[in-house]
């Protein structure tokens, strides 16, 4: 049987364990069959959602603001979004593939679990972990703890869940154990939690990431509501801006984007607190 080794140099090294190689009468003492799989950058912070534009609308900007700041950034979509109202599996990865490139993501994967069917097993945990364990990301952004399509509630507790499981070394051994240091939940669009415990100011990025919006023409052209964003009128593009400013006045700044850690967060120096309060 092959098994996958992760070299020091970030390859994959498929390899056949001595005396079972199936290419050769000899036993082998050393990795045989060698397939370099191209390097898998490592990653300071990766993005996991249900559905190819979920990401755009909750988490692009501060995605896009911890590249500006040095850190790399990628994505996983779980679904292809084969069960989406407008627009097929093809369409949704061609306009993943362009907002990919609009953000300056390193890397974005599918992970091809069932479009309205996501569940959290030990098999979608596993095979999770092992996806978590290649890029090797330091914080780890999920969806809203709840949320209107199940996929998006189901995808965060399996996000958590699965980011557990990538630290322990017997569940699919073949990769190396890595466990995210944070997972922080984008709560954006969402009406259900009071108060984020925190916004990021995404004010230098928010045009580009309605450009990133932009790319899913085959979702939101013309549309006046997605997914969580509910209606108020306007058209999808301009709901995204209005509750960007709405999140941004809670930090006193143009556009923001909101965030829900389950720890308390942290303060040093109380006086150097931000956000007046008057
Ligand atoms: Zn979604």
């Amino acid at each position: 049987m092959l098994t996958a080794v992760l070299l020091r140099s970030g390859c994959w090294l498929n390899w056949t364990p001595r005396g079972k190689c199936p290419d050769s009468d000899r036993s082998c003492r050393e990795p045989h069959r060698i397939i370099y799989i191209p390097r898998v950058p490592e990653i300071d912070i990766l993005a996991i959602a249900a559905h190819r534009d979920d990401v755009e609308l909750s988490c692009a900007g501060a995605l896009m603001k911890a590249k500006s700041m040095g850190r790399t950034i990628a994505v996983i979509d779980l679904t292809a979004g084969e069960l989406g109202t407008r627009g097929s599996a093809e369409t949704r990865a061609a306009e993943a593939e362009q907002a990919a490139m609009v953000m300056g993501l390193a890397a974005r994967e599918n992970l091809g679990l069932p479009d309205a069917g996501i569940v959290n097993t030990p098999e979608t945990r596993a095979r999770l972990a092992v996806a978590i364990r290649k890029f090797k990301p330091s914080i780890v952004i999920a969806p809203a703890l709840g949320g209107r399509h199940p996929d998006h509630h189901v995808s965060a507790q399996l996000i958590r869940d699965a980011c557990f499981v990538a630290g322990l070394a017997k569940v699919e051994p073949g990769t190396p154990a890595h466990r995210p240091r944070k997972i922080i939940h984008a709560v954006t669009h969402r009406e259900d939690f009071a108060k984020p415990t925190f916004v990021v100011d995404i004010t230098d990025v928010f045009e580009r990431k309605l450009d990133a919006i932009r790319c899913y023409a085959s979702q939101f052209e013309g549309v006046t509501q997605a997914g969580e964003v509910y209606p108020n009128g306007d058209s999808l593009y301009d709901i995204v801006r209005h509750h960007a400013a709405h999140y941004g006045s809670m930090i006193r700044c143009r556009y923001g984007e909101a965030y829900y850690t389950t720890e308390t967060m942290r303060a040093d120096d109380i006086g150097a607190l931000e956000v007046p309060t008057f």
